[in-house]
């Protein structure tokens, strides 16, 4: 893992105080070492910064000597965020001079849309090509007959990596390895792309990090990507409705929860130290102990509980002595335990338990009150559900004809 700066805290309003003309011409400060770094990060192999990877607060750096910097950020971010441009062209209000400024140091990112499938139970698999040629996975899971507060709830189900290098075993992601990290931009296009091809009136209410690759193992991209979708001039995302999902990268899990306040999920997936270093062998480097004491510390909002993902497989994990077990690990833990029974696939001999074992486990936490749900599953027949991302490129292109996806229409925010 790379050893990473503290993230960017640049103060936002400031930024945007300059941008209002509030602080008269008083200029900006000097850049920080975050910034720089956030900056470097955004450079893409043709020198250019690539302005969907940067927060407002650096935005304005990546404009340095255009004059009223904090304004043109305000001005252009809302346009890259709100209105989607695809180009700085597109933005009628720059200057033809400014603009032939702009496009020599600077670029916007798109995702190329290379398909998307559509499942029998309503989910959608959106495929995207990266600009080098890798692929990646977005699921759009539609709720939109639930009763209730959830009603009409559209979560993206978002990729932070090309791959992953974590290995679960019983996880298909794992076996691509590590590709390489998502950028900010590549992340939250998958939102802002989406968003443009919802039915009219509909919008994304919710994201989670749930998607292929390990989202604290691209710490410093996973920040600007969280500080980009939840910015108010940016995708405007509550945090409550944001949700990043991890196989417990302890330290990474402490600085996240300390820098935003997203909704936390843990993949615990066993309930002792042995039963989960035999799948999961981040349990090497972070024991279940380290990860629960981890989890029992850390700073959240007390009306957040944090999510602890269990995947059920049949004769591993499924008994009523790991279902005390896991209640155990929980004690003094503000948690929500997520069931989740195994989505069979061709490349693992793993089993989903039968109902009745998976209704048993739940009401045995139930019934000692604890929140315990069980996740239904979706999207199964299009491979898009949870650990079957990334085979679509291989296993599709030779069953499926792809449809390419039409272009997507703007959507004015
Ligand atoms: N790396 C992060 C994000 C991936 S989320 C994490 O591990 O949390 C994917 C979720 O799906 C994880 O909880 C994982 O344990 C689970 N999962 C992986 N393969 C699965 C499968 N075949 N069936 C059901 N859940 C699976």
């Amino acid at each position: 893992m790379r050893s990473s700066s503290s993230p960017v805290a640049l103060d936002l309003d400031r930024v945007k105080e300059r941008a209002r003309g509030l602080r008269g011409d008083e200029p900006m400060p000097p850049i920080n070492e975050g910034a720089v770094e956030q900056l470097a990060r955004a450079r893409r192999a043709d020198g250019r910064i690539d302005l969907r990877s940067l927060e407002l607060s650096v935005l304005p750096y990546a404009l340095e000597g255009l004059g009223k910097e904090e304004l043109r950020a305000l001005h252009i971010y809302k346009h890259l965020w709100k209105q989607g441009v695809q180009n700085l062209s597109e933005i009628k209000t720059i200057s033809r001079a400014t603009l032939t400024a702009l496009e020599s140091r600077a670029a916007i990112e798109h995702l190329e849309p290379a398909g998307r499938i559509d499942s029998d139970d309503g989910t959608t698999k959106f495929l995207w090509r990266l600009h080098d040629g890798h692929h990646i996975e977005s699921v759009l899971i539609p709720d939109e007959d639930r009763p209730g507060p959830n009603a009409n709830r559209y979560t993206l189900c978002v990729s932070t990596q090309v791959g992953c290098a974590m290995a679960c075993s019983f996880c298909l992601t794992g076996d691509m390895g590590l590709k390489r990290n998502l950028t900010p931009a590549e992340i939250c296009n998958q939102a802002l792309q989406v968003n443009a091809q919802m039915p009219a009136g509909r919008r994304l209410t919710n994201i989670v990090m749930m998607g292929m690759g390990e989202p604290l193992h691209n710490f410093d991209n996973l920040i600007v990507a969280l500080r980009i979708l939840l910015a108010e001039d940016g995708l405007n995302f509550s945090h409550r409705r944001i949700t990043v999902s991890t196989v417990g990268l302890v330290p990474r899990l402490q600085q996240l929860a300390e820098t935003l306040p997203v909704n936390i999920a843990v993949s615990l997936n066993a309930s002792t130290e042995e039963q989960r270093l035999q799948v999961m062998p981040i349990t090497k480097k972070y024991s279940l102990q380290a990860l629960m004491d981890c989890c029992r510390a850390l700073p959240i909002p007390s009306c957040k509980r944090i999510t602890f993902e269990y995947v059920m497989m049949a004769g591993f994990n499924d008994t009523l002595d790991d279902a005390a077990r896991v209640g155990e690990l929980m004690r003094d833990v503000p948690a929500k335990i997520n069931l989740i029974p195994y989505n069979e696939n061709p490349d693992r001999s793993i089993r989903r338990p039968s109902p009745e074992v998976v209704a048993a486990f739940q009401g045995y936490l139930s019934d000692r009150g604890f929140n315990c749900t069980v996740r239904a599953t979706r999207g199964i027949d299009v491979s898009a559900a949870c650990g079957q991302l990334g085979k679509t490129v291989e296993r599709m292109a030779s069953r499926i004809p792809l449809a390419p996806a039409a272009p997507a229409p703007q959507e004015h925010a």
